[in-house]
């Protein structure tokens, strides 16, 4: 497909997000579309994608009674601009859809605008998915995204429970959103179907194939990570996704971050004496932010709260203000915990976890006064217990449900906070701990410092950055490039 070219004003896109439903089948304790992932309600990402896409002019939300109020404070609260209606559905799917299209009908520009209809709970839709549907609307009419399916596809007699034909998977797909439309398009086929009393859809292509069946509806790629949130164990499986995106993307920007934005703003760092601290704190100082750092060797040792208080409040003192306040402090003590004393044990949970809260509880009165921003650092082992790292990575995984927990607790007062999981870095806590190693298995400290830097002057929060070395992970598996959520 060839380049889009938008001379002057071009056709309008209007992203239509469905978050009318009730989510019956779910059986959640409130519906789907509010339900928590990364602290933030599950419409909040789906928002920011399209939000930040440039291609989105206008974004029109279709929601219920018992989640208007909530909503309009999420758009409000987050400042999604583009939002110019929040509008009532209806019991049905397909009424949401018509109410976004009735409102819509007096629009002088109708005839060059389109619509793209994507489902609230699909929170991980990529900028490469809303891509793909505009520019293939800019030669169909009617555009669907669906996942090709990997699997042998048998078709099965459902009372006999025999296979009655394998179908060929070239011809099976899976349908996802957003469904694009010209406007023209969707209005007619619905107006068609409105005519019809046995009418029954559950998707908006389905009216239009059923309905206007000499319009092609063209089909372009989804991606699993775009997948619906349905049950409640969906939300596990969209939360990796969301840290496999992030890891691709903080992979993706390589050293293109921008840091600009750091200056003047002031950067707390304990653990700063060494290691990664001490590299953020150099190139923070470079890109012109006001850098305390601290660490056991300048008297602060984070197991004691006290001293976390009192050098925070210090900081404050001394700056006026504290924007953000970061911790790679951290021991490794890599050995089988019955050869460790219990108070070998306590002292690596108290330095590795106790110290996180320690420094989070001091920080909050700071960080809401600024809307800042609290990092945290784990470690790739968290993921997985293993023998001879057991206080250190039940620690890390430990600040890891820290750092989930306190981006929903803070999100109202607007304080970020996010956990960077570096793979081996090449830092003192990990030559003591291994030696010297091959240069070319660690990563460099600078660019985990810089990367950690670049996340600090996002607006994300509640996400697990994995920081690797090698690029991209392996959930997805065309390469399909990461959004960028702008939140
Ligand atoms: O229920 P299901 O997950 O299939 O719904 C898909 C999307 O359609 C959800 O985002 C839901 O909020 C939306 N929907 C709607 N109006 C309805 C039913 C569902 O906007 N009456």
């Amino acid at each position: 497909m060839t380049e889009r070219t938008r001379p002057g004003a071009g056709p309008k896109n209007v992203a239509v997000i469905l978050a009318a439903g009730n989510g019956e089948r779910s059986r959640f304790s409130r519906p789907k579309q509010l339900m928590k992932l990364g602290g933030r309600p599950v419409i909040a990402h789906a928002l920011a994608r399209f939000q930040t896409h440039e291609s989105i002019d206008e974004v029109a939300i279709v929601t219920n009674q018992t989640c208007i109020g909530e909503i309009e404070e999420l758009v409000s609260r987050e400042a999604f601009s583009k939002v110019a209606h929040v509008l009532l559905g209806g019991a049905e799917r397909y009424e949401s859809s018509l109410a976004a299209i009735r409102a819509y009908e007096s629009r002088s520009e109708n005839g060059d605008l389109r619509m793209l209809f994507h489902d609230a709970v699909r929170p991980l839709v990529s900028h490469s998915i809303i891509s793909r549907v505009v520019d293939a609307l800019d030669y169909y009419p009617a555009v669907d995204v669906a996942l090709s399916v990997p699997d042998t596809v048998v078709l099965a007699d459902p009372v006999a429970q025999t296979i009655t034909n394998i179908v060929d998977r070239r011809h099976v797909r899976l349908g996802q959103t957003p469904q694009g439309f010209a406007y023209r398009v969707i209005k007619e086929a619905y107006d068609r179907a409105l005519r019809d009393p046995q009418f029954a859809t559950t998707d908006d292509c389905g009216v239009v194939v059923k309905y206007m069946p000499e319009t092609p509806v063209y089909v372009v790629e989804g991606e699993p990570s775009n997948m619906k949130l349905t049950f409640a164990d969906d939300l596990l499986i969209l939360d990796k996704f969301m840290q496999s995106q992030a890891a691709r993307q903080i992979a993706a920007a390589g050293d293109r971050l921008q840091l600009a934005g750091l200056r003047d703003r002031v950067i707390a760092i304990l653990g700063g004496t060494s290691g990664i601290g001490a590299s953020m704190a150099t190139i923070a100082s470079a890109h012109g932010a006001s850098v305390e750092f601290a660490g056991r060797s300048t008297g602060v040792d984070i197991r004691d709260g006290a001293a976390v208080a009192d050098w925070l409040q210090q900081t404050k003192a001394k700056r006026g203000r504290v924007d953000a306040v970061v911790n790679t402090a951290a021991v490794l003590d890599r050995r089988p915990l019955t050869s460790m004393s219990l108070t070998e044990a306590a002292e690596s949970i108290e330095t590795n976890f106790t110290g996180a809260v320690n420094i989070a509880w001091s920080s909050f009165p700071y960080l809401a006064e600024t809307r800042g921003h609290l990092m945290l650092f784990a470690s790739s082992s968290y993921t997985y217990g293993r023998a001879f790292y057991s206080t250190y990575s039940a620690s890390k995984a430990a600040v890891v449900n820290l750092t989930q927990a306190l981006a929903d607790e803070w999100s109202s007062a607007g304080v970020k906070v996010n956990c960077v999981n570096p793979e081996r870095a090449r830092t003192p806590m990990r030559v003591k701990a291994f030696g010297i190693e091959p240069p070319n298995m660690l990563l460099d400290p600078d660019e985990v410092a810089w990367k950690a830097l670049g996340i600090l002057n996002g607006d994300s929060s509640g996400i697990i950055y994995d920081v690797i070395k090698d690029g991209a992970l392996s959930l997805q598996p065309n390469g399909t490039g990461p959004a960028s959520t702008g939140g």
